[in-house]
């Protein structure tokens, strides 16, 4: 699976935030990504970029999963809020 220009998830070093890094520039294996969040520029290999994102997409599927368990039987979605 080849990274092209976009954005990656990935964990600043500066903001210390699993957060969108956009890709700017790439040279062999390496990649200058800038945290969406901080604007902070890093440089990391293909790989902890793919790692962290298998990571990522294990994660946001447990927690989907999980979400998933919680809206059991009956669900949500009858609060009334009662305008003071
Ligand atoms: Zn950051």
């Amino acid at each position: 699976m080849e990274i092209r220009d976009g954005t990656r998830m990935f964990s600043c070093p500066f903001c210390q935030a699993d957060t969108p890094h956009t890709v700017r520039a790439q040279k062999d294996n390496m990649y200058a990504v800038v945290c969406n969040q901080c604007r902070m520029g890093s440089l990391v290999t293909g790989e902890a970029l793919r790692l962290h994102h298998l990571q990522w997409e294990k994660e946001l599927r447990q927690i989907l999963s999980s979400l998933s368990d919680w809206s059991g039987p009956g669900g949500g979605g009858d609060s009334h809020n009662s305008p003071v």
